[in-house]
């Protein structure tokens, strides 16, 4: 008997479903650094001028191919893409970007106003090699600004970033800037470019070769440490950009100094989408290992004519949501939860019908409480609201009810008070709010 009910046991728990690799749960225990975060991010955005904008988790797969490029290796390697039932080639979100722009552009918003400034926070999906800190449904906070060229916009966004970190209490920090020029620029690079990588070519990987007819500049993003090592002295886009494009650079660097934000100038930053031209930049942390970047932005000044709207210049960044809690994590700035305001004890029919009415209200009125419908004992209903933590309890028994006489326990101090029914749930709010404003006191 005892063997068989061991074989049932390991078959139920081979059934057990899972989730997909590179997929993960964020359980209630681990959301309150999540939700810490979201109220900061919230209330930083709202004071710079950003509005929300929700947009789709499936779009066109062409949106994402056009806008992040080809011959990239999101778009090559990483996308989820699919036919849905009718053939329409579809493909689940791996950035913001191409979205927003792509509603940008859709609800002519630039008609109303061509400067807009929206933010965004949600799940990507990208099929990369799971790891601590790289999921294949991993979350992002996103900004993006549109019909903006001046170069204090870049400024501000790292400024605005910066903030936001300072804010979450993270610290050892480094924030990594380039400028990838523009149109204007980019020809007399990129020949520069394919000169080098053709001096270079027996020492670069087949992928890389593939590129270099289709798109030399993404070589550089080639994470194999041999090609890595043979474009270590690669022509910089710094070093070839026009005089506007070195104007704007300057304008960041001279902002950022005196807002006495530190960074370093990285030629190498290239990231690794199509669509940057001008800054870019990345905030990279070496809390989580080897360097690795909780951050990243660029502007982007073509993409909103290049995907069908009038030409307007337009900046972003996207946080990497998971990384950023994963840091505050090993700083152990988990916010504590607050506790239960009132736990209800019904005892009886009656008091369970009152109790539930008495609860009802009292969270309507933002109180806290908790009761027990299973029909318990008083013996342990008192320990479920120790567990709970509950800074009150309400006890109501068939006696409470027959002598108007409700039983409030201050579980701290351990004095009761008797309540009339009458005025009970203004009184319990009452009592729970000035307790609230104590603890936040504290
Ligand atoms: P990107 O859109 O590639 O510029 O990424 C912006 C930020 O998102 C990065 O700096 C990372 O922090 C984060 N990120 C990108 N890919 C992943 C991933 N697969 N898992 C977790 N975070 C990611």
């Amino acid at each position: 008997m005892f063997i068989l009910n061991l074989a049932n046991n390991f078959k139920y728990k081979e059934n057990i479903m899972q989730t997909i690799r590179g997929f993960r749960d964020i359980l209630p225990e681990q959301i309150s650094l999540w939700q810490k975060v979201e109220k900061e991010a919230i209330l930083l955005f709202e004071a710079f001028g950003f509005k929300e904008i929700r947009i789709p988790i499936l779009e066109k797969t062409e949106l994402f191919a056009r806008s992040i490029g080809e011959v990239t290796d999101i778009v090559e390697k990483e996308m989820y893409t699919f036919e849905d039932r009718k053939g329409d080639k579809l493909t689940l979100r791996p950035e913001a970007t191409a979205s927003i722009v792509r509603s940008y552009i859709q609800h002519k918003m630039y008609t109303i106003d061509p400067v807009r400034k929206f933010y965004m926070i949600g799940p990507m999906f990208r099929r990369e090699r799971p790891q601590k800190g790289r999921y294949r449904q991993f979350y992002q906070i996103d900004a993006e600004v549109f019909g903006i060229e001046s170069a204090y916009i870049d400024s501000q966004l790292i400024f605005l970033l910066n903030e936001l970190f300072k804010r979450l209490g993270l610290t050892g920090l480094s924030a990594h800037i380039n400028s990838l020029g523009c149109p204007e620029c980019r020809p007399s690079f990129q020949k520069a470019l394919l000169d080098f990588i053709e001096s270079k070519k027996d020492r670069l990987c087949e992928n890389c070769l593939r590129r270099m007819d289709k798109n030399p500049l993404r070589i550089l993003d080639c994470k194999i440490a041999d090609c890595r090592k043979a474009l270590a002295n690669a022509p910089a886009t710094l070093d070839y950009l026009c005089n506007d494009c070195s104007d704007h650079f300057d304008i960041v660097k001279t902002t950022l100094e005196k807002q006495g934000l530190d960074f370093i100038v990285d030629k190498s930053l290239v990231r690794g989408l199509d669509y940057y031209t001008r800054t870019a930049w990345e905030i990279q942390t070496t809390a989580l290992g080897a360097q690795s970047a909780i951050a990243g932005g660029g502007r982007y000044d073509g993409l909103v004519k290049e995907l069908g709207g009038p030409q307007t210049p337009a900046i972003g960044f996207a946080i990497g949501f998971d990384r950023l809690v994963e840091v505050m994590e090993q700083i152990d700035k988990t916010p504590e939860d607050r506790p239960l305001d009132l736990f209800i004890v019904s005892l009886g029919d009656a008091a369970m019908e009152k109790g539930y009415h008495w609860s009802c209200e009292l969270n309507q009125a933002g109180i806290r409480t908790e009761m027990d419908f299973r029909g318990k004992s008083m013996k342990s209903l008192m320990k479920r609201a120790d567990k709970l933590s509950a800074q009150y309890v309400l006890i109501a028994g068939e006696n409470e009810l027959m002598e108007n006489a409700i039983v409030l326990r201050n579980m701290n101090t351990k004095e009761q008070v008797s309540l009339a029914m009458e005025n009970l749930v203004p009184e319990l709010i009452k009592i729970c709010k000035n307790n609230i404003e104590e603890i936040l006191r504290d």
